[in-house]
């Protein structure tokens, strides 16, 4: 028997995987684990021979986690399961030295077949993937076809060999995996305006869309034509004027047809209670949180997620049976953004800040492998308590330089964050107090200021040949998570990046 831990945050999606996995003769399921920071723990209390491991969880995702078990002795082998396939998320997986990499609507006998191969010590894609990586590597006509042989050779031995057919849905449950939605569809305004985010009966029916719909829109007793209520979604912080969050959510609603609506709204520190008593009597499933709002909303909120606990700021609050919890999407943006040009683990970073938005970029880049952090904060007090966090809660080195005078970027600095709102629109030419001499050729240099984008710092990063990251990539990231939290649709960040670009001119 082959002994299977499963790892996923979605405790649906592992009892989907449990049940399923009951049926194969081959394989016995030993243990669960429900976030990448709980792998090492379950690994070694139940000895897996292979991990089947999700990719996005919200404390240490899969791939920074199969980093993490491969690098002990004698580890298991790690087949990635995920519903995203990002041609970079595959490499990445790859890098990091999973075995293989499957996606989530892999039918079941296949699922079984790569567990064995990569038991065995074979490599798996799934046949998709192959098929995509074989053309880009090979850059000619005949790769796909030879790819699609390759994958039907493979079904067809899945088929012969695996003997576990999924249990049918009933059985199962609906296992609450995002999909990734590929069509447009027309707006579906079928809802109710006190439906909770817990449930799940959809419009399916009605949608041509061919992803799951929004998990929160409920069917209502008035047909679609005439029914003129949307799911209600926003933005509380003062100034808010500036924030281009509201074009880019409603692009992405209106791609997807997703029959929702994101007002943005300026909302003044004393204000704040009264804002979100009104977002609950109007049935608002969800909201952002800027500016100063980040810590102080806290106070008005029912919960915590995991990652707004660690971090200490919530910047999205979801609504789930009728409470409304906080969480903070703000670092999973920055990281996956940091991603796209350079991969964080072993790298020095220095980070400019200590507000909610550093506090949030710092954790995650800490538990996605940076080896040390530096906060430069103005206030003592608040670097100090990031630096402590820090060091109490990841497995960063943290130390805090107090920023009192002009500061020179140390050498041997790998990744320079400006994390304040130094440069936020309208103050648009203010300069973080830094000698820009020290940037030095293939730093990799990133601002979050989203707003505008082309900032004095990322001109000057530029101009010294640095390898530049504007505050966009985070403000899609970080949109994509919240609009998954609220209503359950995985939607295409490319959609909201060109609508931030033509704001912005781009
Ligand atoms: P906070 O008010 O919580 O923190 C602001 C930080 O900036 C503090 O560390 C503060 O230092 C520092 N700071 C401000 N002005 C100066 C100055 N003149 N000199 C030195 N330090 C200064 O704000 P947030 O952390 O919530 O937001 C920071 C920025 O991040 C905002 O501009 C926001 O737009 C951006 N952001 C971008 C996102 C994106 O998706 N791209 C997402 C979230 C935020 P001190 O502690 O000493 O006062």
């Amino acid at each position: 028997m082959i002994r299977v831990l499963l790892v996923d945050d979605d405790a649906l999606v592992r009892s989907g995987l449990r049940m399923m996995l009951t049926g194969a003769e081959s394989v016995e399921v030993v243990g669960e684990a429900a976030d990448g920071r709980e792998v090492l723990g379950a690994v070694d209390l139940h000895r897996p021979d292979v991990v089947l491991m999700d990719i996005r969880m919200p404390q240490l995702d899969g791939i920074a986690a199969t980093r993490l078990l491969l690098a002990q002795p004698d580890p298991p082998a790690v087949l990635v399961l995920t519903t995203f396939d990002a041609d970079e998320l595959v490499l990445r997986a790859l890098q990091a030295g999973a075995a293989g990499f499957l996606l989530k609507d892999t039918p079941p006998a296949e699922i079984v077949r790569a567990i064995e191969l990569v038991h065995a010590g074979d490599g798996m894609l799934s046949p998709t993937v192959t098929r995509r990586l074989i053309s880009m590597v090979a850059g000619d006509s005949d790769a796909g076809v030879r790819a699609e042989h390759a994958a039907s050779d493979w079904r067809r031995s899945a088929r012969a060999s695996a003997t576990s057919p999924w249990p049918s849905a009933a059985a199962r449950g609906t296992p609450r995996s995002p999909r990734r939605c590929t069509s447009p569809s027309r707006p579906s305004r079928a809802m109710s305006p006190d439906s909770s985010t817990s449930s799940r009966s959809t419009t399916a029916s009605r949608s041509p869309c061919s992803c799951r719909p929004p998990a929160s829109i409920e069917e209502s007793a008035v047909p679609e034509p005439l029914n003129f209520l949307s799911l209600l979604t926003g933005s509380f912080a003062t100034p808010a004027a500036e924030n281009p969050t509201v074009a880019m959510v409603e692009a992405a609603y209106a791609h997807h047809g997703i029959g929702a609506r994101y007002i943005n709204c300026d909302v003044a520190s004393e204000a704040l209670g009264d804002a979100v008593r009104g977002a609950r009597a109007m049935g608002w499933v969800g909201f952002n949180c800027s500016l100063p709002h980040k810590v102080a909303v806290v106070e008005h909120l029912d919960g915590l997620g995991e990652s707004a606990s660690v971090i200490g700021a919530v910047n999205c609050v979801v609504r789930r049976e009728g409470r409304y919890i906080g969480e903070n999407t703000d670092g999973q943006g920055f990281v996956e953004a940091l991603r796209t040009v350079a991969d964080p683990t072993c790298r020095s970073v220095v980070i400019f800040g200590a507000g909610g938005a550093a506090r949030a970029v710092a954790v995650e880049t800490a538990l996605a492998g940076a080896a040390r952090i530096t906060i430069v904060n103005r206030d003592r007090a608040r670097g100090a308590e990031l630096v402590a966090l820090l060091n109490e809660q990841t497995p960063t080195e943290a130390e805090l330089v107090v920023w009192d005078g002009t500061h020179a970027v140390a050498e041997g600095t790998d990744i320079v964050v400006n994390a304040t709102s130094i440069g936020l629109f309208p103050d648009v030419d203010a300069r973080l107090d830094f000698d820009v001499e020290t940037l030095r050729a293939g730093m990799v240099v990133a601002d979050i200021i989203p707003n505008p984008p082309r900032t004095p710092l990322v001109r000057d990063a530029e101009e010294r040949d640095c390898t530049v990251l504007d505050g966009l990539g985070m403000l899609v990231n970080q949109g994509v998570v919240g609009i998954r939290h609220w209503t359950g649709v995985d939607v295409d960040p490319t959609v909201m990046r060109r609508t931030v670009e033509s704001l912005f001119g781009l």
